[in-house]
């Protein structure tokens, strides 16, 4: 073993979504910091775009991490067959390409560890690479994301392609849910497009299924409807810039056991997401938020403190779920012919309540809301689906 006498502040393993927003902070709040971020790619998290809600985060975190937002804009759409709404509340992506330069330039090019080197072992303060090299920290942070994630529900799986238009296109705000396209009986499908520059959008086949991956009749299809979508806005579509595919978890029941081993776990590893929507960028900054506040009140970083606190931001974030969990066995345990009416009857509601709704916030209010007025659901059925098809 080659044992390096060198101790970082932190290290954090996996360059993803998670620690890359945790570096930044870290950063901001104390620069001294020696951080060491590892990444088993040759960069940060493939190529990905990650988009929230103006108000999924506070405004101090909105002027913290401005300089990694890509895009933004004022207000977003959602079109259903029998409306379409304009919903005046920010939006926002980061885009991994951007992130990457962002901490590099912010970091140095010491404190990263990209590619060839794989690690073996990970203690709460030391990781072994595949060189046999320990390189040692006060508190290691595993950010690896998903590993066995074995669950009873359904999954959202995406394929985005970004176009280059021979024109432009003329969209000015994202439509983030368009249903008026065809769907399936099995599945709950939607158009999501994002205008990035005037000539270039990102146009995205998400579907709600019991499919964990595109099978190749599925990518053909999907490719299929994002063409013929294109088509039917009179987008010219002239070359493919950049393409994603990818499948999030949305499960119906809180996992009883979060195995911490004692290391600090943070992102989809710690079961940290938002479990109606597959999202965690929102919950990611308000974690990295909490470390780097901590940071500033010590000379020493202690990875005990750091657990318990990291371990406490985790079981009040799933108290939070619970009420989501229900919401997803309601809706994909309903008959699927009601999906497209649960979605269209919850953009009808208050715009307060859809913030909410995103920023993991509902009020109980808002939960009021949600199941009151005319959901398409009736109480019988509501029950029906939560005691009998769950239980079953
Ligand atoms: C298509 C798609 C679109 C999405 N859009 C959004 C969105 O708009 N907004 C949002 O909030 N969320 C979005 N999500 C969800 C979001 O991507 C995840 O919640 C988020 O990436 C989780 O972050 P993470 O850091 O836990 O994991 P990841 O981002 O998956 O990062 C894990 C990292 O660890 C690295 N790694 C793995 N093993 C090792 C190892 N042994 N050594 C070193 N490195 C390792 C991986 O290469 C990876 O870079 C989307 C997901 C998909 C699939």
């Amino acid at each position: 073993m080659k044992k390096n006498n060198y101790y970082w502040d932190f290290i954090l393993v996996g360059a993803g979504l998670w620690n890359s927003i945790i570096a930044w902070y870290l950063r901001q709040y104390k620069p001294k910091l020696n951080i060491l971020l590892i990444e088993l790619n040759s960069s940060i998290s493939k190529d990905h775009i990650w988009s929230f809600h103006q108000h999924d985060i506070s405004s101090s975190q909105h002027i913290f991490i401005k300089p990694l937002i890509t895009y933004s804009w004022p207000s977003y759409q959602v079109k259903f067959p029998k409306f379409n709404r304009q919903i005046f509340s920010g939006y926002y992506s980061i885009c991994s390409k951007h992130l990457n330069s962002c901490l590099k330039q912010n970091l140095g090019n010491n404190n990263f560890l990209f590619n060839n080197k794989t690690i073996e072992i990970i203690t709460p303060t030391s990781i072994c690479l595949n060189n046999r090299e320990i390189i040692n920290a006060n508190c290691i942070i595993d950010g690896r994301g998903l590993k066995d994630f074995q669950f009873k529900g359904v999954y959202q799986i995406f394929l985005g392609q970004q176009w280059y238009l021979s024109s432009p296109h003329g969209l000015n705000i994202p439509i983030i849910m368009d249903a008026t396209i065809n769907q399936k009986k099995d599945e709950y499908r939607f158009i999501y497009t994002l205008p990035l520059t005037p000539n270039s959008l990102m146009i995205e086949d998400t579907r709600y299924t019991k499919k964990s991956f595109l099978t190749p009749d599925m990518l053909k299809n999907s490719i299929h409807y994002i063409q013929e979508y294109a088509f039917k806005n009179k987008w010219k579509l002239v070359k493919i810039e950049r393409e994603e595919v990818g499948c999030i978890p949305i499960p119906f029941k809180n996992k009883k056991i979060i195995k911490f081993k004692k290391i600090v776990c943070v992102g989809l590893r710690a079961n940290l997401f938002h479990v109606t929507t597959g999202y965690s960028l929102p919950i990611a900054i308000q974690l990295a938020e909490n470390i780097a506040k901590y940071s500033t009140t010590t000379t020493q970083i202690n990875f005990i403190f750091l657990l318990k606190l990291v371990k406490k931001f985790i079981i009040k974030h799933q108290k939070k779920q619970r009420f989501f969990y229900l919401l997803n066995r309601l809706f994909f345990l309903s008959n699927p012919r009601s999906h497209l009416d649960i979605m269209q009857y919850f953009y009808s509601l208050p715009e307060k309540t859809i913030s909410n709704f995103y920023a993991n916030k509902l009020s109980l209010f808002d939960k009021i809301r949600i199941f009151s007025g005319k959901p398409p659901i009736s109480l019988f059925q509501a029950l029906h689906t939560i005691f009998f098809k769950f239980i079953k």
